[in-house]
């Protein structure tokens, strides 16, 4: 497994792929590890997790350059990701027992009934490299407290992240078997999932890796949340504060250089706020710096892959043959590097392929509407369905906005955003499940009724 540098194209380090025997070796320690770490006291596993979050500041700086190197996130944006991961630990390590405490249920009198929730074995995570720290522990601070054990399978191009993260928990105190990354492929997801020692699995990425997956866990009956695309849409009402919609709408598309699956990615605003929406947003993207990852000051950097570029470029193109115009950008930037020119396309008809299609990178699609009910229709003309930013000054218009909106979550004055406190995730193409807070913490637990006569 390689690991290669996109903002210099170089190799960064060769790592040994895991065999076949390495595989079930890993499999017979975590079955063995669940054993013991499932009959700790929770209270055990959430000093444990706080001890995470030490170890994750204690070396923020070298976890971030990492992350930089491996997928070319600018650093500041590194920092916050480490940041973010300690603060998932140090949530679920303060709430994690008051999320699982058993619920009684009041609605029987004859007996003494409740719900108690209970670990399910080893969880397989499947996960993309685009949040390579971020995405982990989000999944691992909850899943690992209540008492199953983690596999991760990382994406390829972030071995580096992958191993790094399996050595905080050790760091931390985890017993061994309790947290493992496995350098396997995509190939050999299949075979550990059906293995029976694998209890559940949940997978962050795209589509087609969503569909693979839930196939196979269907066929052999496990668990699963998958965490896919989205097409984020970005709702500029009439009554919207433009200086902030505005500024937000640049933080919103273009963080992570435009490669997150939360990013808002159709900017749909109401005919009135319209002409002055796309000057200024064109404006305020033309001014972002791209440049070195390494850079302080950078705030686009490289996509993560070179093939990025191209299927961008193509997205691009296909929807200005579409009819939409280019307002900005639209090219390849002429450098070292997989650098793709921070781009705005406004006037885009509803055909195009930034308007069905899910564009990860540095590419805005801005929609001219009438009214707030085609804002509505428009937003909700996609097959995904993961987060929604609506803008308006009354706040209760935006929450019937809000109500309207097909997707996992809604955020009115606000970017869509994941928060340990709040739960995430979506609905149509993608995904289902939950994580985060206490909906996320009861996805990989058996929820056992306990009814006592
Ligand atoms: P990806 O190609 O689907 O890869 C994600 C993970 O799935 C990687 O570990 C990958 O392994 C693995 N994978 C790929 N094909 C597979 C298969 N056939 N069977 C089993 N596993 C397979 O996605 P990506 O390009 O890394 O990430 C971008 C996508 O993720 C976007 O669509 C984005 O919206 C989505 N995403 C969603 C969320 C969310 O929370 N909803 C968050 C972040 C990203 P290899 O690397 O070895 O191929």
């Amino acid at each position: 497994m390689q690991s290669t540098n996109p903002a210099t194209e170089r190799p960064v380090r060769e790592y040994e792929s895991h065999s076949d025997g390495d595989i079930d070796e890993a499999l017979e320690r975590a079955t063995t590890a669940f054993e013991d770490w499932r009959a700790r006291p929770i209270e055990e596993r959430q000093t444990k997790l706080g001890d995470v979050a030490t170890v994750l500041r204690e070396n923020a700086e070298e976890y971030a350059r990492l992350i930089t190197t491996e997928m070319g996130k600018p650093i500041a944006e590194a920092r916050s990701e480490v940041e973010k991961c300690a603060w998932v630990c140090e949530y679920y390590a303060e709430h994690a027992a008051a999320h699982l405490s058993d619920e009684r249920l009041a609605t029987i009198p004859e007996a003494d009934t409740k719900v108690v929730y209970e670990p399910l074995g080893a969880v397989l995570a499947v996960m993309p490299w685009n949040y390579p720290f971020w995405q982990v522990f989000r999944f691992a601070a909850p899943t690992l407290t209540a008492g199953n054990v983690g596999l991760l399978k990382h994406a390829s191009n972030v071995p580096g992240c992958a191993l790094a993260i399996e050595e905080i928990f050790a760091e931390a105190g985890y017993p061994e078997g309790v947290f493992t990354t496995l350098l396997v492929g995509s190939s050999d997801v299949e075979r550990v999932l059906a293995d029976d020692r694998v209890k559940a699995a949940t997978l962050t990425g795209s589509e087609y890796a969503g569909r693979k997956v839930a196939e196979t866990a269907g066929y052999h009956l496990k668990k699963t949340v998958l965490e896919l695309g989205g097409s984020g849409p970005f709702l500029v009402l009439d009554d919207a504060d433009l200086d902030t919609a505005v500024e937000t709408a640049v933080t919103a598309r273009y963080m992570n250089t435009g490669q997150s699956c939360i990013a808002a990615k159709r900017f749909i605003v109401v005919d009135d706020a319209y002409d002055e929406f796309v000057d200024r947003f064109t404006a305020a993207v033309a001014e972002l710096t791209v440049g070195d990852p390494a850079a302080e000051e950078t705030d686009i950097g490289p996509l993560a892959k070179g093939k990025f570029v191209d299927e961008l470029h193509e997205q691009v193109e296909g929807s200005i043959e579409a009819g939409a115009s280019l307002e900005l950008g639209g090219e390849r930037l002429d450098r070292t590097g997989h650098y793709y020119a921070p781009t705005v396309l406004a006037d885009v008809p509803r055909s195009a392929p930034a308007a069905c299609e899910e564009t990860f990178g540095p590419v805005a699609a801005v929609f001219g509407v009438d009214d707030e009910r085609e804002a509505v229709d428009l937003a909700n003309d996609s097959r995904f369905g993961l987060g929604a930013s609506v803008w308006t000054e009354d706040r209760d218009r935006g929450e019937q906005v809000g109500r309207q909106l097909e997707t996992g979550s809604v955020f009115v004055n606000e970017l869509v955003k994941s928060d340990p406190r709040v739960p995430f995730g979506g609905i149509k193409a993608s995904g289902y499940g939950r994580e985060l807070s206490k909906q996320g913490i009861r996805e990989f637990v058996n929820r056992k009724t306990l009814w006592v006569q």
